[in-house]
């Protein structure tokens, strides 16, 4: 026998619709590309998210359909992600970041029809535009400017188009199950891979991510993503917002610490959001000026390992809780948050950073265990000590790949994260390694193999190994261990040379170290937990 109650299907037009009906005077504070402020409401947002949907509408496009952005956090990017999802087409988020050949891969591989950019990226859009198949229009999100179409000669203007057309429209209902918006994520081997969110995983997501042993979002808070948008969906803080009715600032392009210290004190920010990097900067732009922070409660720090003495820092100089979250664009991302239980209330400051330097416990929704193999299914104890393989599964957790036919998932049903790690026996979660050959460097990946490859071809390297060696500001760098050929001449700035016109800046290795041996398993595997172990730390100062 069925229940007796309704069934509405859960779509993301529900949270845009729901801001705009009970919290349209609540604020969305906006910073732009040339740094100006607009505030705007979730009210403004609403009607201009249904006057997007009537543009895209007009291109008669099919559901399903990509649409692309490449944008900073900003209200005109927010009211496009509404408009897009929530007339059935998917709103696929790229990050500017990426190199140009990888950007252009996956605007290929998602044939996307329709790509909105902020000005700051046109240099970008114009080197690839010749190279991409399938985009129909570009649209600029800036004010019309005769620098953007001197450059796009067929470029489109965002506010023009807007302009044409009422808030009047009714969002269709979809199936909640269908696609919603992609991910591309580099954090795997080979090129980047999407991740395709629906419609319910994405509210399902919001809701968890709002609980008080979350984030604990309320329409009282001033959230502040400064994770970008195309981040994971910025963590998926933008549907979050909507659907408790908060105050969102978006950050735009000014990610320094300053512009942030700035943000927070003018708009009372309650609740802000990033990568260590970010927080790093903060800190010391907030030291540097004198200001308290006073409106920050709480501050989420995730995409790398939180170091105890940013937690320390936020709470004792900015009286400031610093929630240490765990998770990945497979899993939407939350997968856990480090808040209390009633237990732990008794405890010393002491034990009580040491629970809050785990990555948290997962919220009602997804479940975690930790295997004696990578893809395996045979889950060792949870007695925080033992270290295995970490796998994942629930209601926003990814089954395949985007326009991969096979499984992600273990044969019996899990998604291995690749990263390793304990679990204790209340779920609290310690990250400890990687098994995937990655690293991350201020929030983005650089592939250790790539870097590796590129090196071994040098004529004058007989083996080459990239590790990861933790870095006070981007918590991770690569470094290149190298065994010189016989008899040859070789220094460090040859190899930043040979690598300036093979990688991005930011990709090249900060020390090469020469050794005369390598470490290697029985089986000839380059033994890189050594070489960590050996070489992990010589980029710390201390
Ligand atoms: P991404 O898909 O780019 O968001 O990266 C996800 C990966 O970032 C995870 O698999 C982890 O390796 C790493 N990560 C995310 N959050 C944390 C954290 N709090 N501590 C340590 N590593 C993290």
């Amino acid at each position: 026998m069925l229940g007796n109650m309704m069934f509405q299907p859960l779509l993301i037009s529900s949270m845009i619709e729901h801001a705009g009906r009970y919290h349209a005077d609540s604020l969305v504070i906006s910073k732009n590309t040339d740094l100006s402020i607009t505030e705007t409401t979730w009210g403004q947002i609403h009607d201009n998210s249904k006057r997007f949907a009537q543009v895209l509408q007009s291109f008669g496009f099919v559901l399903g359909d990509r649409v692309a952005t490449i944008a900073w956090n900003n209200h005109r990017h927010l009211e496009s992600w509404y408009a897009i999802s929530g007339s059935g087409l998917v709103c696929h988020t790229i990050n500017p970041r990426l190199f140009p050949e990888q950007l252009v891969f996956i605007i290929n591989d998602a044939a996307d029809k329709v790509l909105l950019f902020d000005k700051t990226f046109l240099p970008l859009i114009k080197a690839v535009k010749p190279l991409l198949k399938s985009v129909e229009h570009y649209i600029c999100l800036d004010a019309p400017d005769d620098a953007v179409r001197e450059a796009i000669p067929d470029v489109l203007f965002y506010d023009e188009l807007i302009a044409g057309h009422s808030a009047q429209f009714t969002w269709p209902v979809i199936d909640e199950l269908s696609a919603s918006s992609l991910c591309y994520t580099s954090g795997t081997t080979g090129n980047p891979k999407g991740v395709l969110y629906s419609h319910r995983s994405t509210v399902l997501h919001s809701y968890a991510i709002s609980m008080p042993d979350s984030l604990n979002i309320s329409a009282r808070d001033v959230m502040m993503p400064v994770v970008p948008m195309f981040h994971v969906n910025a963590w998926g803080t933008p549907y979050a917002a909507a659907m408790a009715g908060c105050t969102l600032v978006l950050p735009g392009p000014g990610l320094d610490g300053a512009s942030l210290v700035g943000l927070i004190d003018r708009y009372k920010v309650s609740v802000a959001l990033g990568v260590p990097t970010i927080w790093q900067g903060l800190i010391n732009a907030a030291q540097q000026s004198g200001s308290q922070l006073t409106s920050l409660s709480r501050n989420v720090v995730g995409g790398s390992a939180c170091p105890p003495a940013m937690l320390k820092a936020f709470k004792d100089q900015f009286n400031c809780e610093t929630i240490h979250a765990w998770g990945m664009t497979e899993t939407s991302p939350l997968g856990s948050a480090n808040q209390f239980k009633a237990k732990h209330m008794g405890l010393s400051d002491e034990e009580k950073l040491q629970v809050r330097l785990s990555q948290g416990r997962p919220p009602f929704g997804v479940d975690l265990r930790i295997t004696d193999e990578e893809n395996g299914t045979h889950e060792v104890s949870r007695d925080g000590e033992t270290t295995g393989n970490l796998q994942i599964k629930g209601h926003w957790i990814i089954k395949n790949y985007f326009a991969k036919e096979n499984s992600a998932l273990t044969s019996d049903g899990w998604f291995d994260t690749g990263d390793i790690a304990t679990l204790n026996e209340d779920g609290y979660l310690k990250i400890s390694d990687r098994s995937k050959d990655l690293i991350k460097s201020g929030g983005e990946w650089i592939s250790s193999v790539y870097l590796e490859n590129l090196a071994m071809g040098h004529p004058k390297i007989a083996m080459a190994a990239v590790i990861a060696a933790e870095h006070e500001k981007w918590d991770e760098r690569p470094i290149l261990i190298a065994i010189k050929k016989p008899d040859v001449d070789l220094n460090e700035s040859e190899i930043f040379d040979f690598y300036a016109d093979k990688v991005a800046k930011w990709q090249i290795p900060d020390k090469v170290i020469f050794v005369e041996s390598i470490p290697l398993s029985g089986t000839g595997k380059m033994l890189k937990k050594d070489l960590r172990e050996q070489f992990g730390k010589v980029l710390l100062s201390t």
